[in-house]
């Protein structure tokens, strides 16, 4: 108990772990495994409950160079995708590792009691999806996520992981310039933890919600990117989100929900309210498997240039299945429109719009450890960047969270062995910070901001000003917005007591999605061209100069967005051999689209 210097005594207690780990989807849990089987003790904290993060909805599969259904596949092949998909400013190392290490992550997790589908020979079953060349996504149905989070649940419960359930972290806390634990507070009762730890591993997943039309649950508010930045870490190529080109638009409490990527990958077709199959004009070759950036922004302008479906979608065809071959491949999906929409889509096409869905920039890290610049902070999965560049290939997220979420473990465990700095803070740090958790539960009564009203500014900033296609007097626009919400922040209040009060998290919620959406449009301004996921429309291809660039951005001593543009290290000869041939096709496809298409 201490005083938090408004003369009231604060409880709060105070837990030690060697690794504490933020976050329990794929990545968070995958860490945790590498960090107890190093004997140390591990502290695993998420804000809801075990089963639930992102990665339980995840549908389609996961991505590695198995080669059970097409033999020529391999880790060359895998990496060329996922860098040609990213336009070449991926972090090449990563995406290298990813390549070759995917593959065993998938054999462990089956290992692990993971039931994936399988081949008429008994393999592991791969299917096709948007980008790969090669059949590569294990896949369980179109659960695949829910087998991943259901096994390694499995696997961290079984070890000595210490799990705080619904408990939310604010703040990591430093000594000496390291990460030695964080602050959170138990959404049921709002007491307060002091979690000491020598190393943090961050994954958080990421921050679709700072969108009205996304695929992401409430869970998607971007904590730990933020949370990271804060403590100093440098972020990388905030800019490039994701939206998925198929997301429910009817009816409209569900719009935005997602529709599999694995519907085109088991051949679904789109068309056009001329019953055209479009994607014609815009990747002849790939046709619906083309990149998510490219389908996403076709489907959009068939919207836009008035040939879309009767709810303002396009549709997707999945009936030459019939329902028996969905039933198998796809019985989620069959549900998901059955119960929400009444639509039988064994008989009829879905109707489908791009909702927000993944975001590729994110905390950079050492490719090999996943350390963050700042000593003591780690990132795996969604809240870390650098793996998908510019635009990330459907599956790759998933065998991201086993391959880095298990670096980050190891190279966690590596720092802790070698560390014999202490977790101490000075208790003012935490109560300072404590004071600033309750704030706006002290000002309930002066008639102060909603937390939900900024929330709905927000989101409809972004979607006006930032959504697939930009220019740069509509980023202004919103950036201006967003500053205005920024300036509002300090006057949020809400009624009630700490129990059980989703206004109070709204509250804490809307300081990371104004932050995050303030470095989004301020990247977004400064990237002038079109690569992947940042499609300028006042620029008309992507910028040569450009072409081996990442933004990294970091909190300035003023406390502003620092944005630098840098460098990417030339690629190893045995890496820059294998996409030699691909750059000419890269950027002249780009362009070439550019031009065809708008
Ligand atoms: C509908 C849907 C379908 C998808 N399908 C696929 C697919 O088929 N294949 C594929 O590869 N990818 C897919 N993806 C993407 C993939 O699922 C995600 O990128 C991935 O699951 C993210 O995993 P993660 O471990 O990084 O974070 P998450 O699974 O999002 O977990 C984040 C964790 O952090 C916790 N947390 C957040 N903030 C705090 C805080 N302040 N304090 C404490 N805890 C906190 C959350 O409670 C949660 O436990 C899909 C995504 C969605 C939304």
């Amino acid at each position: 108990m201490a005083s938090n210097g408004n003369g009231t005594r604060e409880r709060y207690e105070v837990r030690e772990h060697d690794v504490l780990i933020v976050g329990a989807g794929g990545a968070g849990l995958r860490a945790a495994v590498s960090a107890t089987q190093r004997g140390l003790s591990v502290g695993i904290v998420t804000k809801s409950l075990l089963g639930k993060a992102h990665t339980v909805m995840a549908e389609g599969g996961m991505a590695a160079a198995l080669g059970n259904v097409d033999s020529d596949d391999s880790w060359r092949q895998h990496f060329i995708d996922t860098m040609r998909s990213g336009k070449l400013i991926n972090n090449w190392r990563m995406a290298e590792i990813h390549a070759k290490e995917s593959p065993d992550r998938v054999y462990e997790l089956e290992q692990w009691g993971a039931l994936f589908n399988r081949t008429p020979e008994g393999k592991i079953s791969q299917r096709p999806f948007g980008g790969h060349t090669r059949r590569r996504l294990a896949h369980v149905g179109d659960r695949t996520g829910l087998e991943l989070i259901r096994t390694m649940q499995e696997k961290a419960l079984a070890t000595d992981a210490k799990v705080y359930m619904e408990t939310t972290v604010t703040k990591l806390l430093k000594n000496n310039g390291r990460v030695v634990g964080a602050l959170a507070y138990t959404r049921e009762s709002g007491k307060f933890i002091h979690f000491k730890a020598k190393a943090v591993v961050m994954a958080t997943g990421g921050w679709g919600r700072i969108f009205k039309v996304t695929s992401n649950s409430w869970e998607g508010t971007g904590d730990g990117v933020v949370l990271s930045y804060d403590a100093g870490a440098e972020l990388v190529d905030m800019e490039m989100m994701q939206f998925h080109p198929t997301g429910m638009v009817w009816p409209p409490g569900v719009r935005g929900l997602l529709v599999t990527e694995g519907v085109r990958g088991e051949g679904g077709l789109l068309r056009n309210s001329e019953g055209k199959r479009y994607m014609e004009n815009y990747d002849a070759k790939k046709m619906e498997l083309s990149t998510r950036d490219v389908v996403a922004r076709a489907n959009y302008t068939e919207v836009q240039e008035g040939r879309g479906s009767e709810h303002g979608g396009v549709y997707l065809d999945i009936t030459h299945l019939g329902y028996e071959g969905i039933m198998k491949k796809l019985p989620t999906m069959y549900e998901q429109f059955k119960n929400l929409a009444d639509i039988d889509i064994s008989r009829e096409p879905m109707e489908v719009f791009p909702t927000v869905h993944y975001t590729m920039g994110g905390v950079k890290v050492e490719p090999e450890t996943c350390a963050s610049n700042v000593p003591g902070l780690f990132a795996a999965g969604e809240v870390a960047g650098g793996l998908h560049g510019a635009n990330r290939l459907g599956g790759n997220s998933l065998s991201d969270l086993l391959v880095f979420g298990r670096r980050a473990g190891e190279g966690a465990s590596d720092y802790v062995e070698q560390s014999t700095h202490s977790s101490e803070i000075e208790e003012q740090e935490l109560l300072t910070e404590i004071g600033r958790v309750l704030e706006p539960l002290e000002k309930r009564g002066d008639g102060g901001e909603s937390p939900y009203l900024i929330q709905q500014e927000l989101q409809a900033a972004m979607m006006e000003h930032a959504n697939l296609m930009r220019n740069g007097d509509s980023l202004e626009q919103g950036l201006g917005k967003i500053l205005n919400l920024k300036d509002r922040l300090p006057q949020v209040s809400v009624p009630g007591s700490r129990l059980f009060n989703p206004g109070w998290h709204t509250a804490q919620d809307i300081r990371y999605l104004v932050q995050i959406s303030e470095i989004i449009l301020r990247t977004a301004l400064e990237r002038k061209e079109r690569r992947g996921a940042q499609w300028r429309l006042d620029y008309d291809g992507p910028d040569d100069d450009l072409g081996a660039i990442n933004f990294i951005v970091t909190k300035d001593v003023q406390g502003e967005v620092g944005i630098e543009r840098r460098e990417i290290p030339p690629m190893p000869e045995h890496l820059a051999e294998l996409i030699r041939d691909e750059v000419p096709d890269m950027a002249g496809g780009e362009k070439r689209g550019a031009e065809s298409q708008f």
